[in-house]
């Protein structure tokens, strides 16, 4: 087996001494079950502790081979790299304003490259638009030491390892969950903005906040792109959820998403995370608020007046704020 060097060795034959999921305090210990997963988590007492017991897991085997096997076989591509290998850490800041799930490492991206989004297309297309919205430092995400910065921004995903077709199984879903709950637990003391890209990261989004003492509206919101949610805590802490469309391929070929609607998502999470409402992003709002749909009559003057201020709202900070809005002319 070829693997990345920094890379954890799993699955190995040699001596481990810290090869056991009776470790309830020792966060070297490596969890290899769901319960194991849970433990593990919970004794991680920094985002820094909990990528590494993450880099050990082995909780999920039909994942972990896998993770081995596409490691070995490569892309042909990519026939003279070392994969990664193993479970993909988070990546980015430790205390972040905006937390950004995904649904799962990418076979050849981060699989191969040992960081979130980063070494394929999707990658490609989420820090071209985090570039573009002032929220990374290049625009590029190619490898672990390409001088990627991410400052108010951490990149996380729903399931920790590269799973066959981009589908995890409800169960290997579930046995990752306790990794997500906990690193929204470590982050959280300044967090305004979680995005999920996609349905998948959606639904672990609302679990995981769910977990963590944030009140979720009945019956739980729809994912869509551009949907936000605003949450309440009883400690008052509040975030705003934002859907977006994943990155995928089979999404930005087919022109489902587009880069301006992932720098509009963008944009907005970072108004929020610096203290905006909703009310001041423009075009979710009007996308995905209350104005949705045809209106007509003084309900449409109001709506058009409130439209203009937005626009001026979003002309004063460099922002387009669209018309996405169905409207007739009464
Ligand atoms: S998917 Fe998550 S729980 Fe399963 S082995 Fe990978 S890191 Fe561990």
């Amino acid at each position: 087996m070829q693997v990345h060097q920094d890379a954890p060795v799993i699955g190995c034959d040699g001596d481990h001494s810290h090869d056991t999921d009776a470790h309830v305090s020792d966060v070297t210990a490596i969890a290899k079950s769901s319960a194991g997963v849970r433990r593990q988590a919970r004794a991680a007492a920094s985002p820094a502790d909990l990528n590494d017991s993450i880099r050990e897991c082995r909780a999920c085997p039909r994942l972990v081979s896998w993770c081995q096997d596409v490691a070995v076989a490569k892309r042909a591509a990519y026939a003279d790299e070392t994969y990664w290998g193993a479970p993909v850490p988070s990546f980015g800041a430790d205390r972040p304003s905006i937390l950004i799930i995904g649904l799962a490492p990418g076979a050849h991206g981060a699989n191969r490259t040992g960081r979130m989004f980063t070494g394929d297309r999707s990658g490609d297309w989420l820090f071209g638009s985090l570039h573009r919205t002032g929220l990374a430092s290049t625009p590029g995400s190619v490898s672990r030491d390409d001088g990627q910065r991410l400052e108010i921004v951490r990149i996380t995903a729903a399931v920790r390892c590269a799973p066959p077709d981009n589908k995890p199984t409800t169960e290997e879903r579930d046995t990752c969950a306790p990794w997500l709950d906990r690193e929204l637990e470590l982050v959280n003391p300044d967090l305004r903005v979680v995005v999920a890209l996609g349905g998948f990261a959606w639904s672990a989004a609302l679990a995981a906040l769910a977990t963590c003492g944030w009140s979720l509206p009945m019956p739980r919101p729809r994912f869509g792109h551009g949907v936000h949610v605003n949450l309440e805590r009883k400690d008052g802490h509040s975030v705003v959820l934002l859907g977006c469309y994943h990155p995928s391929q089979q999404n930005t070929f087919t022109g489902r998403l587009t880069e301006p609607m992932l720098d509009e998502v963008f944009t907005a999470a970072r108004r929020l995370a610096s203290g905006c409402t909703i009310h001041h992003v423009g075009t979710l709002a009007v996308r995905s608020g209350p104005w949705q749909g045809p209106i007509r009559g003084p309900a449409l003057d109001r709506r058009l007046v409130a439209l203009e201020r937005l626009r001026a709202v979003g002309r004063e900070h460099g922002c387009v704020v669209g018309d996405r809005r169905r409207v007739q002319d009464p």
